[in-house]
């Protein structure tokens, strides 16, 4: 058994064992690019033979991009489309911090969506302007509306352990923020012209932080990120590309709390994700 497995197990067993103490119990290992049952798509299954060219088509942006598919490499006992992470570049932190804050500014007491008449606070995100990582979930919840800060209830513990337990990160050093700001009444995903209105502040979060790699948690999250219809489980385990920015979509953590078994697929998510960043084994 070679080191990097060996890394991996115990990585994997903080990170399955974190999730002992919130109520859900742990696994057993299992290899990289697992899956759920229903899935439809692979890691494992063998890379296509001739290269192929992924048309994103955005509804709300007038441009449709052919991106050619990135290079196959061998990851582990596996393979996988893993692209290049953008280079790691010195970041002036205070002007991205300055960037930010005009986001925010613009945002104002937004009124631009019937979601703003049931919000407590509007919830922009927060975390590190110089992040190599980002995580983007659906919308904030009861806890995130009333706090104004997101990933903070159950889900949001649970997201700390996968950061730090399982990726061996500081959350203060990566960056969170949802699809959109307010909180939908029931916690019901939000409509497409809740997204359309609210998706440039993500935007130009994004553009603004520009990290290395972003996580979408969850189904709203994949789908806005990789601009497609398919579902989680067809969309998680391989990467799309936001403006350069490898996307790995995932299960959000409040359905890992729902659905344990799935906590192995999203630790095979995240350790593709720490191949892209050149983190695993740090
Ligand atoms: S969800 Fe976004 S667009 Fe809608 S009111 Fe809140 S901040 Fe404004």
């Amino acid at each position: 058994m070679s080191d990097q497995v060996l890394r991996d197990l115990v990585a994997m067993g903080r990170f399955l064992g974190s999730l002992d103490g919130i109520g859900v119990k742990g696994g057993k290992p299992v290899k990289a690019g697992s899956r759920a049952p229903n899935a439809a798509v692979s890691a494992s299954r063998p890379a296509p033979s001739t290269p192929s060219a992924r048309l994103v088509v955005s509804e709300n942006q007038s441009a449709l991009e052919v991106r050619p598919a990135p290079p196959v490499r061998t990851v582990s006992t596996i393979s996988v489309d893993l692209p290049s992470a953008p280079a790691r570049v010195a970041r002036d932190l205070a002007a991205t911090e300055q960037a930010l804050a005009a986001i925010r500014e613009d945002i104002g007491d937004c009124k631009r969506c019937r979601l703003c008449e049931g919000r407590t606070k509007i919830v922009f995100g927060q975390g590190s302007p110089g992040a190599e990582l980002m995580f983007v979930g659906e919308a904030p919840g009861a806890d995130e509306d009333a706090s104004g800060l997101a990933f903070v209830g159950r889900a949001g513990q649970l997201l700390t352990d996968m950061i730090e337990k399982g990726m061996k990160m500081k959350r203060a050093d990566v960056y969170i923020a949802n699809v959109i700001k307010c909180r939908p009444p029931g916690n019901r995903p939000p409509e497409t012209d809740e997204v359309l209105n609210c998706q440039p502040f993500l935007e130009a979060q994004i553009r603004t932080i520009r990290p290395r790699a972003i996580v979408a948690l969850g189904a709203t999250a994949a789908k806005f990120m990789t601009r497609t219809a398919d579902p989680i489980s067809r969309l998680r385990s391989r990467f799309a590309s936001w403006d350069g920015i490898p996307v790995m979509p995932t299960y959000h953590p409040a359905y890992l709390l729902r659905n344990p078994a799935a906590k192995k697929d999203v630790w095979a998510d995240l350790k593709l994700v720490m191949d892209v960043l050149g983190t695993r084994g740090e």
